[in-house]
This record gives C-alpha cells, structure tokens and sequence, in this order.
C-alpha cells in the first residue's frame, strides 16, 4: 500500500464488530433465562413471542449504532454498508415485534389483545410503538417510491425512532417486571441491561446529532476553486481552514459537505471525493446537479466555507489484491470515486493495468475527458478507456447503446477471473452492472460497488 494513502482497516475489526453485534442480541435472551425463577413454564408460544420481543428491542438499540456514523464502527465495514445493513436490520426487529403479540396472544388464549380498542396502557403504549415503527420502517425502505424529500425524511425519521424507543422501554419494563407471574425482567441484572441498552441507544443518538457536530471530524474548509465541468456538474475544491487538519483519504471515500452560503441551504450532503490523496492542492468534488440542494452548487463561490465530514467508506481499489488488473466501470458522475483511484495510481505510478469503462448518454456528458485521455497515454498505469453511449450523436465512433453483456466480454476478452470490478453509478445502472458480472462468471468478492444512495 502506498504510503499516501492511510491503511484501511483490517478483517479482524469487522469480525470483532460482528461478534460484538451479535452478543448485543443474545444477551438479554441469555440473562434472562438464566435469572429468570420459573423458566421453562411458561408455554413454548409465550417464551418464542418473548424472545422475539427481548432479540428485537436489543435490534432497535443497535439500529441507533448503525445509524451514528462512529468512526471505529464505520470503518472496518464502509458507511453506506453499514446504513444498507441498518435497513435490513430495520425490518427483520419490525418483523419479529409484529410476531410479538400474536404468538402472545395466541399462547395465552387471550385473543382480546389484538382486537380489542381499550386495552391496559402498557399494552396501548407497546401497540402505538409497533405501528409508529412499521410507518418508520415502510417510510425508510419506500422512501424514494413515496417522493418523500430526503432531509424532510430524514429529520422525521430521527424523531421517530427515539418515540419508538422510548414507548417500547417503558412497555417492555412495566410489563416485563410483571407482577405475582414474574416477568422477563423481574431480576435486576435483566434490568440493568435494559437500561443499559437504552442508555446506549440514547447515546448514539446524541453523538450522531450533536456531540458528532462539534467534534473534530467536522473541520471547517474553505472553497479554493469552482470548476464547471459539463453543462450540470461542477467540481469544488476545498482546503481545511488551519492547515492541521488536513486529513489524508482513501481513493475511493466520501465525505459529507455543507456549504456555509446563504445562497445555498445549510444541508449536509455526501459526495464522493474525486481528487488523489497525493496531491496538495486540497481535496475536490465533483457534483451533478440533481435536486433542490444540488441545483444551487453552481452560486457556491472561492472563500466561501464548508464544514467537511470524513471520510467514510470502504471502496477503494486499496482494499484489494495489490496485483490484480482493475476493472472499473462508472455511470455518469459515479466517475468521481474512480477517478480519485486513477489520480492516485497516476500520482504514484503504479504499475497496474486498468481498463475504465465509462457509461454516458451524450458525448456533451463525458466529465474529465483530456485528463483520461492523458492517462491512457502514460506508461503506469496501464490504462484502456472505453466509453459507451447510450444517444451518441451521429459521428460517433465509439460503442453504442447500454452497457450490456456482449460489450463487456468483447473488452474482457473473455478474461473475466483474477480481476478486481469497481462499479459506481446510478443504482439501476450499478445493480444492473453487478448482475451482468455475476452471470459472466465473476465470483461476488471481486466486485465492488458504490451507490449514490441508501
Ligand atoms: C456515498 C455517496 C457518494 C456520493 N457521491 C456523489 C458524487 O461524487 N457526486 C454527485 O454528484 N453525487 C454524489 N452522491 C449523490 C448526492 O449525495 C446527491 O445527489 C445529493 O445529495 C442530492 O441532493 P439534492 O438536494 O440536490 O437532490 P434531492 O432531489 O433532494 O435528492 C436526490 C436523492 O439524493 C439522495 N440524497 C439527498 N440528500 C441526501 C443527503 N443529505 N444524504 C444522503 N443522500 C441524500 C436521496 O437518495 C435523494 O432521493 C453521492 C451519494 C452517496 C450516498
């Protein structure tokens, strides 16, 4: 690895991370049971639909985690994995606290529970959490299919899930005592985790919204150049206000910019970073504009400050075999994390083969033409850039149409092993992308992807 760049991570954190997740859930089924007097009695529905209650609420505290972008967590892992994996997770606690009352209902004989519209109030409490999470959860998974806009979204969703999880806590600790039939969490050490579960969900709540804001990861940057590369996407380069706290990235990473103007809103964005870790001149962006906050990138001038978080992610082409040719494939501006990765393996002359295949609608749309251009002419790396275009105009030489499977074994020579794949772009051109390398052969650890959404 190139002493530009800092050592990503190793296996053994993630591995470290997963056991730690997958503690997290058991224990509270594990002290249970092992404090619980009278264990064993209560009727296998009752103890399945109490499990699932137990595994499923320690599965919410751990979606807070998940959520809180904590730099140990994110790392091993990558960010947008994480918030994919946070997703799943969503659903499967909402999958089993829905089991909850009908297994209990059921093993009870007391059917009243789930039809009848007064019920004691820690009951009312458990079902108002239960529906507030399936809306929460609905919203999260369907959010782009309802149109519902990404910050109102997200400022929602960040309230929600602190409802849910209070309403649940205090259902699942009145109930759970229990009275003369001891619950759940009648013993104190089955207590105190609880308690310990919420305060660590609390927790990561408050350092995601507001000790994160002001710890160092957020560092004030100053724009030092605006470049308008095509006719709707611009590239912005920033350098930290004091010097001390530039930061060396990993080609390939992402941060979160907001941009302090008062032309444009104070949201915080994730972009990926398109220049090379080796170079000086700061680090640059290079955005396409999309939507409300992205259409107002081109009033963002040089002086003007941004608060910078990062980087987070884990594609990178450091991440794998340092020996293999790449293969890296881009949609449009999902060009900027591979091209941060050719910058870097230019500035460092690495000796790789590389072949980009590059995937636009008009030649108007091609970003960073010359610059590839001038690459493929060096000697390290090795570089092939095809582009293919999906309404070229009438003279155009190069390949046609979409990116299908007979352009893509015609540029692989039907070599399609012992390569690494780097994919990034839209999610329907990026997913498509994948499922065409994984039906030519390739196995699914050599492909890597990053989405411009989760
Ligand atoms: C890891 C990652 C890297 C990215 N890198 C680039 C890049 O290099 N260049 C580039 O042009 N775009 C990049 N994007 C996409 C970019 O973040 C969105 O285009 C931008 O946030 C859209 O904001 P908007 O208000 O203009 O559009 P909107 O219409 O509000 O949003 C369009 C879509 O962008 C996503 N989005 C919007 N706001 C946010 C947010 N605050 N956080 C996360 N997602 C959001 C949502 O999926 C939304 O549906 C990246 C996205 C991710 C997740």
């Amino acid at each position: 690895m190139n002493s530009t760049a800092p050592n990503l991570p190793r296996r053994r954190a993630a591995i470290f991370w997963i056991v730690i997740y997958a503690l997290v859930i058991a224990a509270p089924l594990l002290l249970v049971r092992l404090t619980q007097q009278g264990h064993g009695q209560q009727g296998f529905l009752k103890e399945l639909s109490n499990n699932l209650a137990l595994a499923g609420f320690a599965i919410l505290v751990l979606q807070f985690v998940l959520a809180a972008r904590i730099p140990r967590t994110e790392s091993p892992f990558g960010l947008d994995y994480l918030l994919r994996f946070h997703r799943a997770m969503g659903l499967l606690a909402v999958l089993m606290l829905l089991a909850h009352p009908v297994l209990l209902a059921w093993g009870i004989g007391r059917w009243w529970l789930l039809t009848r519209f007064i019920v004691p109030w820690p009951v009312e409490l458990g079902r108002l959490a239960l529906l507030t999470l399936v809306v929460t959860v609905i919203t999260a998974i369907w959010r782009q299919s309802l149109r519902l806009e990404y910050q109102r979204w997200r400022n929602w969703h960040g309230r929600m899930v602190v409802f849910v999880l209070v309403l649940a806590f205090v259902h699942s600790m009145v109930l759970g005592i229990g009275g003369r039939d001891r619950g759940d969490l009648s013993a104190w050490p089955a207590r105190a985790l609880w308690f310990a579960l919420a305060a660590c969900a609390l927790g990561a709540y408050a350092y995601h919204r507001w000790f994160h804001r002001f710890y160092h990861r957020k560092i004030l940057h100053e724009v030092t150049n605006v470049k308008q590369e095509s006719r709707d996407v611009w590239t912005l380069t920033f350098a930290p206000v004091s010097p001390r706290h530039r930061r060396v990235h990993v080609p390939g990473q992402f941060h979160y910019i907001t941009v302090l103007n008062p032309d444009v809103p104070r949201e915080e964005h994730p972009f990926s970073i398109s220049s090379s870790p080796a170079t000086a001149d700061g680090v640059a962006s290079t955005i396409k504009i999309v939507g409300d906050f992205t259409a107002q990138v081109p009033k963002i001038k040089p002086g003007d400050r941004a608060y910078i978080r990062g980087p987070f992610g884990r594609f990178s082409y450091l991440t794998g075999a340092p020996e293999r040719p790449l293969v890296l494939i881009a949609g449009g501006v999902g060009i900027t994390p591979l091209m941060s990765m050719l910058r870097h393996l230019r500035d460092t002359r690495a000796n790789r083969s590389v072949l980009l295949v590059f995937v636009n609608r008009s030649e108007e749309d091609i970003i960073f033409r010359e610059e590839l251009a001038a690459m493929e002419s060096l000697d390290r790396p090795q570089l092939q850039v095809v582009h293919v275009l999906s309404r070229p105009s009438a003279g155009w030489q190069g390949c046609r149409g979409r990116l299908n499977r007979q352009i893509l074994a015609e540029l692989l020579r039907g070599q399609v092993l012992e390569k690494d794949y780097y994919v990034c772009g839209p999610p329907a051109m990026a997913e498509a992308t994948m499922r065409l390398l994984r039906e030519m052969g390739v196995p699914q650890f050599s492909i890597h992807s990053e989405q411009f959404s989760y």
